[in-house]
């Protein structure tokens, strides 16, 4: 029953929704499904001060009132967003089948943050889904995109996390949660794809132009501002994925419903972090053929940026076999630019400012002997950083050999160390602590640990004290982890 039928205190919000001021057959405009009994269990309070949002003057009731989608936020106007999206490299019809996107809060800077809330309810979009998210799974969200962030990796936030105080039917019963995520947009290359394949070329020249003056003005000057777009979206697109490789982390889903335009990491289902090192490495039950594997992540991307350039090509130029070779040159020149990010990155991991072609070499060596001999991605790096027998799987001829070369080839790098300090996490959420602070949190009512693990994971770059469990690698690396999907 909603309990709090009065007023919500002010909270701050300062929506000005854009979105639905766009083709109709973007959206539908609906409210949450209300829950029965809510209460809140997860709550940021330091993402609400960066939004410019104060709870205070909420009783935990009208949080759970707000954050359960039962009393609507001041100025929300409620909506499921349209998509399309390749699944598995298979175009399907899709949407919002269980969010609901509050609207667009402009915090005190004039930034702008998408509130959506996920699990609440069935919309036209759910097929045959219940519209709803169990517990486990949003704290899932909530744990592993906080860490993302943290990391220095642009991601969508969690906001909060609200009991339903309603069962969730899956395998068995689970406790149903509502998440409030933050993000800069949701907006998708599936979004281009619904517009390209059932509205007109008019609906997606303006669509892309309200795209580039919500999210890159900069580009309105340009003199082919739908290439411009193409090209950056493919650049961010490509810092993302970089970063991901940087850290150990595995989407597990990249279909292009679930690649943002706006280049965050968005769509936390299956996704996992590798602990020994295996390009092949998979967590994620329904990706039977390793569409997306770890070490596959560039060559998925550029797939979907190819998917993206297919559907702009009647924007970017009349003529279409001019713009099918201007999309392509775009396409084209993604492997150069993946390979000098790549091992630029994987340079400074190993304290070089600047790689040249020998470093590469070196780069790829170290990759292969951590891969042979399934060596730990997180702590090979945090040993060569810190100087810590953080393992003892280290202690090997092969590693020893490559490590005196490696101390040759540093020692005329200026700050080897503390390039290798800013981009070598200690910490990352590894599997078998995500599943026991999740197990706690979900099915034994205690939020603790997880709040505890939390605080470790907002400073990934601190490098732990050597007997922290936090940064110790599971025996037996990867193990049979398996993730799921829209649980
Ligand atoms: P995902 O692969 O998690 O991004 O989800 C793919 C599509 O399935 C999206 O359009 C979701 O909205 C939809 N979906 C996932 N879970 C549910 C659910 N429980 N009920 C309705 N729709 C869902
Ligand atoms: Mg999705």
């Amino acid at each position: 029953m909603n309990t709090a039928k009065n007023k919500l205190p002010d909270a701050g919000w300062n929506f000005e929704n854009s979105y639905v001021r766009l083709n109709q057959h973007l959206f539908t405009e609906l409210e949450p499904v209300k829950v029965r009994n809510p209460s809140i269990y997860f709550f940021n309070e330091k993402l609400a001060q960066e939004l410019n949002l104060d709870f205070s003057k909420f009783s935990s009731e009208q949080l759970a009132a707000l954050f359960s989608g039962n009393q609507l936020p001041e100025g929300a106007h409620p909506i499921a967003q349209a998509y399309a999206g390749h699944q598995f490299g298979h175009f399907t019809m899709l949407g919002d089948g269980r969010a609901i996107l509050m609207g667009e809060h402009l915090d005190k800077t004039g930034k702008r943050w998408d509130i959506q809330f996920k699990g609440s309810g069935r919309t036209p979009y759910s097929r045959g889904g219940d519209g709803r998210a169990t517990l486990k799974s949003m704290l899932r969200e909530y744990l592993i995109s906080e860490a993302i962030h943290y990391l220095g990796i642009p991601s969508s936030r969690s906001l909060a996390v609200c009991l339903t105080g309603e069962a969730v039917k899956r395998e068995a019963l689970h406790k149903g949660a509502v998440l409030c995520r933050v993000a800069k947009s949701h907006i998708r290359i599936g979004t281009i794809e619904l517009i390209r394949n059932f509205l007109t070329t008019e609906d997606l020249s303006e669509y892309c132009t309200y795209l580039i003056k919500r999210e890159y003005p900069d580009l309105s000057e340009a003199a082919n501002p739908p290439l411009e777009l193409l090209k950056k979206i493919m650049e961010l697109q490509t810092d993302l994925i970089v970063n991901w490789m940087r850290v150990g982390f595995i989407h597990g889903v990249m279909n292009t419903d679930n690649t943002s335009l706006t280049a965050e990491t968005i769509d936390y289902g299956p996704c996992a972090f590798m602990n020994a090192y295996n390009p092949n490495t998979v967590f994620s039950s329904i990706d039977r053929t390793g569409r997306y594997a770890f070490g596959n992540q560039a060559r998925v991307i550029q797939w979907n940026i190819a998917a993206l350039a297919g559907a702009m090509i009647p924007i970017v130029n009349d003529d279409e076999e001019k713009a099918i070779e201007k999309v392509k040159e775009v396409i084209n020149s993604f492997s150069g630019m993946y390979e000098e990010k790549y091992y630029q990155m994987m340079a400074k991991k190993i304290g070089i400012a600047n790689a040249g072609p020998n470093d590469k070499i070196l780069i790829n060596q170290l990759l292969k002997c951590m891969e042979e001999n399934a060596l730990d991605y997180t702590n090979t790096f945090r040993y060569l950083t810190y100087k810590q027998s953080i393992d003892d799987q280290l202690e090997i001829d092969e590693f020893k050999k490559w490590e005196s070369i490696w101390q040759n080839r540093i020692k005329i790098e200026k700050r080897p160390y503390e390039l290798m300090k800013a981009t070598n996490p200690s910490v990352i959420p590894r599997n078998h602590l995500v599943e026991e602070v999740l197990d706690k949190a979900a099915f034994e009512g205690n939020p603790e640990p997880m709040k505890t693990f939390l605080e470790t994971l907002k400073n990934p770059y601190k490098e732990l004290p050597l007997d922290s469990r936090y940064g110790k690698a599971p025996a037996g690396g990867n193990g049979h982890y398996q993730t799921f999907c829209g649980t």
